[in-house]
């Protein structure tokens, strides 16, 4: 059987095996909790709770003031001990809200419903909205305002993202193992909500163990095994690969007639609108060559990572570099004091050896970042404009269309940090782009 895939992308060291075999193991909460207000793209939540304010397990501590933006939910009963900035795995420092775990994990009164399928469009939405569920695949964008393009886009394919192509990372993996029949009704729940008449899941062909499963429960849902190769879960790659639609430059899937949602984002859709369930927990993969013992936890939103290294068996040495995410996407920790949030699906920890950024030689105009390069961009040139500071030039050769995926930056033979010169370009473009009022 032909496996299906996309243009570029590279076969880097995939190290699952540390953690492939690892079922979820449950990881209590801990005594105090930190719930950042910010947990997904867009707006923050605004705290609906005070300093000495009682809560219970599945209450709103933070609501949605914004169109783009998601509430945010107690993960155990206590109290509010602070409602100030604390360290975010985004390397700032976030409002979030302190609870003292009681310990007796009393929840609020959950509304299940024995039928899910059955319930309207717009009780589903209203469902995944009220849960402050978000793409938990690493974008977090909210999954409510992604259900419901624009009115003109006619959307028929849902494409449910199981590829997990990371290196390292196996929440997803063990997801669909554990959980394939949540995975599947929330497939199901998603399509109603954004009207697709199609469904499909892709999943990498070095998870067959998970098609296995997911096709136990599948039904008319097709399940189309993917190459295993890096970045196979770019939402426009995947989109390539199953469909074999393009989503226009600077464009977005509902222009290829595509929703794209992440099995754990299925699997949480499942869970709030069938059980009435806000996501206030997640699977994590702790994992990495200094970790003692590599695990996957179920762990309540707003634990600190340190507790979840302690779990795994702490470090067989000091690392030279902690990551929340895989190594090409992940992003670097300072504090391992952050908490959870709805989108951390690993904890990576390198060695001191791993962790060391090579001194970068003269390119050799190989063009082997060209070659792996999956949105068909010039890494090469890209990299000269940011370093030269030519902004228009960077904008004219797509530097915007860069996925950040990091593929030229791992193949390139002479070390150089294209990646690093293209972000400070984007990022550059948008702030002339914000001055101009555009
Ligand atoms: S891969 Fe590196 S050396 Fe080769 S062309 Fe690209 S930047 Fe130059
Ligand atoms: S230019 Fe961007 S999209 Fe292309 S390989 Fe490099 S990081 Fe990936």
């Amino acid at each position: 059987m032909s496996l299906k895939t996309f243009f570029g992308g590279i076969h880097p060291k995939y190290a699952k095996e540390l953690t492939a075999e690892s079922p979820v193991e449950i990881l209590s909460a801990p005594e105090t909790v930190v719930v950042p207000m910010l947990q997904h793209i867009g707006a923050p939540a605004v705290p609906t709770v005070k300093k000495g304010d009682e809560v219970l397990a599945g209450q709103v501590i933070g609501e949605a003031t914004q169109p783009v933006s998601a509430p945010v939910h107690s993960p155990v009963s206590g109290k509010v001990v602070a409602v100030t900035d604390r360290p975010h795995v985004n390397g700032r420092s976030v409002l979030s809200v302190v609870i003292e775990n009681d310990g007796e994990n009393k929840w609020v009164e959950l509304e299940p419903h024995p039928d899910p399928v059955q319930l309207d469009r717009s009780v589903i939405l209203d469902k995944i909205r009220a849960a402050g569920i978000v793409g938990m695949g690493g974008a977090g964008f909210p999954t409510a305002v992604k259900l419901r393009p624009p009115k003109d886009a006619a959307i028929d394919v849902l494409l449910i993202n199981g590829s997990e192509c990371e290196p390292y990372l196996t929440s997803d993996h063990r997801l669909m193992l554990e959980s394939a029949a949540d995975v599947i009704l929330g497939a199901k729940l998603l399509a109603k909500a954004c009207g697709a008449k199609k469904i499909v899941i892709g999943v990498e062909d070095n998870k067959r163990d998970a098609v296995a499963e997911l096709k136990k429960h599948a039904g008319a849902i097709e399940i189309v095994l993917l190459d295993t190769k890096y970045p196979q879960g770019g939402e426009k790659q995947l989109i390539k690969a199953v469909t074999g639609r393009e989503v226009p430059s600077n464009g977005l899937p509902f222009q290829a007639g595509v929703v794209v949602q992440n099995v754990a984002t299925a699997a949480a859709v499942a869970q709030a609108v069938r059980d009435g369930k806000p996501l206030v927990e997640r699977i994590v993969t702790v994992t990495g060559s200094v970790i003692n013992e590599p695990r996957n936890f179920l762990v309540p939103i707003g634990t600190p990572l340190h507790n979840l290294i302690e779990a795994a068996g702490g470090f067989t040495e000091e690392p030279g570099k902690v990551l929340v995410g895989g190594p090409m996407m992940g992003m670097a920790q300072h504090s391992l004091d952050a908490p959870v949030v709805k989108t951390v699906n690993g904890i990576l920890a390198l060695s001191k050896g791993e962790a060391v950024v090579p001194e970068p030689l003269p390119c050799i105009k190989c063009a082997r970042c060209v070659d792996v390069c999956p949105v068909y961009l010039l890494p090469l040139r890209l990299e000269a404009f940011g370093m030269h500071e030519m902004w228009d030039e960077a904008k004219e050769y797509g530097a915007m269309d860069c996925i950040e995926c990091g593929c030229c930056t791992y193949i390139c033979p002479s070390k150089r940090p294209l990646l690093h010169y293209i972000r400070v370009a984007k990022n550059q473009i948008v702030a002339m782009s914000r001055k101009q009022g555009n």
